[in-house]
């Protein structure tokens, strides 16, 4: 690919786990559930979407922890707690990003929101 291929450079808080990808993302998009609350700790998740082989983790590993076995599994540091994946079983080609682990995060702009029924009501994202 050509020197305009995109290129993010994403790691947890304390540089443990370091990834790389390239290439347009296949999407960015709020997520309102609660399991995403939960896992976060924040009103709502900005998730970023790569397919497996348009990333690579660079250092260290991200650990995995099944929050509905057989369905989703979410990636996080095990050594500073940062947040980091969210994958869905079903859908095993492409891992959502917090878009926040990637120092680019200000140019990925979400443009879709999820599960919107589950959204805290004072929550104010200035698009909808
Ligand atoms: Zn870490
Ligand atoms: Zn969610």
């Amino acid at each position: 690919m050509g020197a305009t291929t995109p290129q993010f450079e994403g790691a947890c808080l304390c540089g443990a786990v370091r990834f790389t990808a390239s290439g347009e993302p296949r999407g960015i998009y709020w997520c309102h559930c609660q399991s995403c609350r939960k896992h976060t700790g924040a009103p709502v998740a900005v998730f970023v979407a790569f397919k497996r082989d348009s990333y690579r983790v660079t250092h260290g590993e991200i650990t995995k922890f099944d929050s509905t076995p057989g369905k989703t599994r979410r990636g996080f540091c095990a050594k500073c707690g940062s947040t980091l994946t969210c994958e869905s079983l079903s859908e095993p080609a492409v891992t959502h990003f917090h878009v926040g682990a990637f120092q680019q995060a200000a140019q990925l702009r979400p443009t879709k929101h999820y599960f919107v029924e589950e959204r805290m009501p004072w929550l104010h994202t200035g698009d909808v």
